[in-house]
């Protein structure tokens, strides 16, 4: 794994400003914040910080202003939410650069914290601009990055800012590398790969990296159906890149090539229509799929031959739902796969590491979220990440 340096390497930080990026971009509604997970990730490294003696100047995105100052974009909306987490006052500068955040960091004492105004306000954030990092740096000593999910961006407070001062990974940052190593850098063997989902089309790259990656993929979700249409099984009405075949074969041999066996369910749970509990439900082999039938969810018979590969397995990276999870029953071979996963994790022979917002919601929703070993709420920089890219925000903290 790439060296990158820690919190571990810094000493007594009295009277020295760390700008630490953040993730802030917080869910709302109505004005309050709906969802602080983001923040208490971060709280760790912002209290580190603040208890080693440093003035810790917050930098966060928020939303997509495009380079225009938006009041409704302001990352002040997120100051209550980020103080009730720390549980100490944050001092909001409605700048990033330039005097008006030298005065307050003269105004900060040691171990003070203060947030600075939404970075994608400046037309140099997004172009990674060099003049505003150096005038962001100017403010400070040393910078943290502690936002892995803005990692897949090369932004001035992402990317620029690092190769200006000595560049440090947060916390939260450490953990989601570390996690992300034992998955799929250097993961002990075997390695089982889930990919479902909805569309194979959103995830070509990722399929493509894992076939050389992992020893076992197993598909699931929609994109299970494409694969299974271009092996010649008559899919119905279920979704479907028909016009994907010809991809779903070539990567069907790639993984052949690479010595990676794809498991594709051989039965599922199909329905008439798109509802809870429909009077049309079934469960049928996959070659029994009506025209006027639609599969919703891999099959348990499926399931079960799955849960046996999970168990010859050490390691398990995971994307993606298995069915259409959020409507009953078509939740049942996402949760029970998940259940499996988490007591082999729990057991201590599994390392499990999933991410995506849909499957996190899964996980979650199966109530297994706490026993697999890692779970990104990255997004965008986690399928990046799967994709086998190398994202420019981590590249930058690496150290020769
Ligand atoms: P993530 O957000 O974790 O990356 P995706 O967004 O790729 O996951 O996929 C999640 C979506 O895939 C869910 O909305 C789910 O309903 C849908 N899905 C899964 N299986 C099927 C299926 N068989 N038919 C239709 N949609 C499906
Ligand atoms: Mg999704």
């Amino acid at each position: 794994m790439a060296k990158f340096r820690t919190l571990d390497d810094l000493g007594d930080l009295t009277g020295k400003v760390a700008l630490v990026r953040v993730d802030l971009n917080l869910p709302m509604q109505e004005g309050s914040v709906t969802d602080d997970t983001r923040v208490r990730a971060a709280a760790p490294t912002i209290l580190e910080l603040a208890s080693k003696g440093a003035k810790v100047l917050l930098l966060a995105h928020f939303g997509r202003p495009k380079g225009e100052k938006v009041s409704t974009m302001s990352v002040s909306m997120t100051l209550d939410a980020v103080q009730a987490v720390l549980g100490k006052e944050v001092m909001f500068v409605p700048e990033v650069a330039g005097d008006v955040v030298k005065q307050a960091v003269s105004i900060l004492r040691p171990g003070d914290i203060a947030m600075l105004e939404n970075t994608r306000f400046w037309k140099g954030e997004e172009k990674n601009d060099p003049d505003l990092a150096k005038a962001i740096a100017a403010n400070g000593d040393i910078y943290v990055n502690d936002a892995f999910s803005a990692a897949h961006r090369a932004h001035a407070s992402t990317e620029g800012l690092a190769h200006i001062l000595p560049a440090y990974a947060g916390r939260s940052m450490e953990a989601e590398l570390k996690a992300l190593d034992a998955a799929l850098g250097t993961p002990v063997r075997p390695v089982a790969a889930v990919v479902g989902g909805a569309k194979v089309s959103s995830k070509l790259d990722v399929l493509t990296h894992l076939v050389t990656q992992v020893d076992h993929l197993i598909i699931g979700g929609g994109m299970a159906n494409t694969f299974l249409a271009a092996r010649g099984v008559n899919v119905g009405k279920s979704l479907c890149e028909h016009d994907l075949a010809a991809t779903a074969e070539a990567i069907l041999e790639a993984a052949d090539k690479a010595g990676c066996t794809v498991h594709l369910p051989y039965d599922v749970v199909v329905a008439k229509e798109f509802a809870a509990n429909p009077a049309s439900l079934r469960t049928c082999n996959v070659h029994e799929v009506a025209a006027d039938e639609m599969i919703l969810d891999i099959g348990p018979q499926a399931v079960e031959a799955l849960a046996d590969v999970l168990k010859t397995c050490r390691t398990l990276v995971w994307n993606g739902p298995l069915g259409a999870f959020e409507i009953e029953p078509f939740d049942a071979a996402t949760v029970a796969l998940a259940r499996s996963a988490a007591a082999l994790s729990k057991e201590g022979v599994l390392t499990s590491v999933a991410g995506g917002g849909d499957t996190v919601a899964a996980l979650n929703h199966a109530g297994v979220a706490a026993d697999f070993t890692y779970i990104s709420t990255a997004g965008g920089a986690f399928l990046e990440w799967m994709e086998g890219k190398e994202l420019p925000g981590v590249k930058a903290l690496e150290t020769a």
